[in-house]
Formats: C-alpha cells, sequence, structure tokens
C-alpha cells in the first residue's frame, strides 16, 4: 500500500504509486494552484525526492 500526504491533511492512497501519485497531483493541481506556479525547479525537485523516499519506503 502506498500513500503520499499533502501539507494541508489530504492523503491519497493505494497500490499502484503512479495512480497514488497522479491523485496528488490531480488535488495540487485543484487546490494548490497558485503555490504549484510558484515552485521553482529546486522545490519540484525537492519534493520529487522526498515523494521518491515516502514510496519506495512503503514498498520495503
Ligand atoms: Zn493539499
Amino acid at each position: 500500500m502506498y500513500a503520499l500526504s499533502c501539507n494541508c491533511g489530504h492523503t491519497t492512497k493505494g497500490t499502484d504509486r503512479y495512480l497514488v501519485e497522479g491523485e496528488m497531483w490531480a488535488h495540487a493541481f485543484k487546490d494548490h494552484k497558485d503555490m504549484l506556479l510558484g515552485m521553482k525547479a529546486p522545490d519540484i525537485a525537492q519534493w520529487l525526492r522526498e515523494k521518491d523516499k515516502t514510496l519506495g519506503v512503503a514498498a520495503q
């Protein structure tokens, strides 16, 4: 089971890690559009690193 949590408390979970991530992006586009628009490449890279760590731990 994979799970990701947003800063606002929204959580997505499921057995398909790409769907779990997709649902988190869909949530962010819908509820945090301004935050996404303000993100620079290093911010996105940081998020991706944390996300891979979270999902990688869940897979073990
Ligand atoms: Zn959120």
